[in-house]
């Protein structure tokens, strides 16, 4: 008997998608989403640890709670469940989580160089400028208070000499975020090599940042 196999099912196809995508290579990355509460329990299903996404079943996603203590599923959850859970706690808005390891996205990661303001829909929907959170060994305490705190209100930030993390009131919006950042972070890159970058006029942002909090209030 499982409670939870339909919302199982969905992070197993938003891993699938994630790889697709070539936000990740090989096993690295992860996916979780928030579940309804159960039993005063805070509760999400997250793709196991060190697996090949397309060997997953649905019964492959684990379903844990925020200290990750086995609810559903025989696997090992994913190493990286503290930082998942760090972020619901932190963010009740947030529904969904990846963690990516995108190629543009870790350029700027291991540059140390945050992502400015540059494109609309960067702003509108990732909330304006992208921090790089200090560098904490994978699935530290350390990594989960940087990722918190550099992330602040905005859906995507980038893990110095590691990658980004995207969230999401849901699976299909983190996974824009996931890929918004990337494709903000490449085009930033091409046009620093090209030798000219224009931000965004601070009064643009603003007005940008206005539409992205009214997007995330909405229900
Ligand atoms: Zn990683």
């Amino acid at each position: 008997m499982t409670r939870w196999l339909e919302e199982r099912q969905q992070v197993l196809e938003a891993s699938l998608l994630m790889e697709k995508k070539g936000l990740v290579v090989g096993t690295s990355g992860n996916v979780s989403r928030r579940l309804s509460a159960a039993e005063g329990r805070d509760l999400m299903a997250i793709t196991p640890s060190r697996r090949y996404y397309d060997t997953l079943s649905a019964e492959d996603i684990v379903v844990v709670d925020f200290e990750a203590e086995p609810v559903e599923g025989d696997l090992v959850p994913s190493a990286e469940t503290l930082l998942h859970a760090a972020i619901y706690r932190a963010r009740t808005d947030v529904g969904a989580v990846f963690h990516t390891h995108s190629v543009y996205a870790s350029a700027l990661a291991v540059a140390g160089r945050e992502l400015p303001a540059i494109l609309d829909d960067q702003v509108v929907f990732l909330g304006g400028g992208i921090s790089v959170a200090p560098y904490g060994l994978p699935a530290s305490e350390e990594l989960s208070t940087n990722v918190v705190s550099a992330l602040g209100g905005h859906n995507a930030v980038i893990l110095a000499n590691h990658g980004a993390v995207a969230v999401g009131r849901d699976l299909r919006r983190a996974l824009t975020a996931a890929e918004l950042l990337e494709k903000a972070s490449q085009v930033y890159v091409m046009a620093a090599s090209l030798g000219q970058v224009n931000l965004l006029p601070p009064d643009i942002v603003e007005v940008g940042q206005a539409f992205f909090r009214m997007l995330q209030e909405q229900e």
